[in-house]
């Protein structure tokens, strides 16, 4: 009986990781048709202009560690940009400690963000591409700080740059 309910459970682990696999497939492939963006480069041009860490989540959608990027306890007054293009994203006023290892905003500078569906890990969330090169940022959770948004921008430190003000 035993050995019966194991199969069962392993069967049924299998069929959720078709599932999810099958979706991420649809979704990559819509991506690839419909999503363009102003600035375009080939795989090549952006694996020769990024460091290894900056593509892997820029073009490939990877995620660092948590606690792993130096933008994490900035405090510094000023502006976030895209590390593949340079387009203002965040502003310093509107991070937050999130607690999560990642650096957090509650709202992003307007338009400069463009959103998407991904299931990657078996559910919906809200992706965050930079609207200029469709670089991938992070994701969009609605736990952020109920007294401002209620939005919690969590994004990959390796997707950006920090510009200090004044600068
Ligand atoms: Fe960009």
């Amino acid at each position: 009986m035993k050995r019966i309910i194991i199969f069962a459970f392993a069967l049924l682990l299998l069929g959720c990781k078709g599932n999810s696999q099958e979706k991420e497939k649809a979704v990559s492939k819509t991506e690839e048709k419909e999503r363009s963006f102003p600035l375009e480069k080939t795989d090549a041009e952006w694996r020769a202009s990024l460091t290894d860490m900056e593509y892997y989540v820029l073009r490939k959608a990877g995620t660092e560690n948590a606690g792993s990027s130096e933008l994490l306890n900035n405090k510094e007054k000023g502006t976030y940009v895209c590390a593949a293009c340079g387009t203002a994203l965040f502003r310093s006023e509107h991070k937050f400690d999130s607690g999560s290892g990642w650096p957090s905003f509650d709202r992003e500078i307007e338009n400069a963000i463009a959103y998407d569906v991904d299931y990657k890990i078996g559910y919906k969330r809200t992706e965050e591409l930079c609207a200029n090169c469709g670089g991938h940022l992070g994701h969009v959770f609605e736990d952020g700080p109920r007294e401002t948004t209620g939005l919690r921008h969590c994004v990959n430190g390796a997707a950006l740059d920090f510009v200090p003000d004044g600068k």
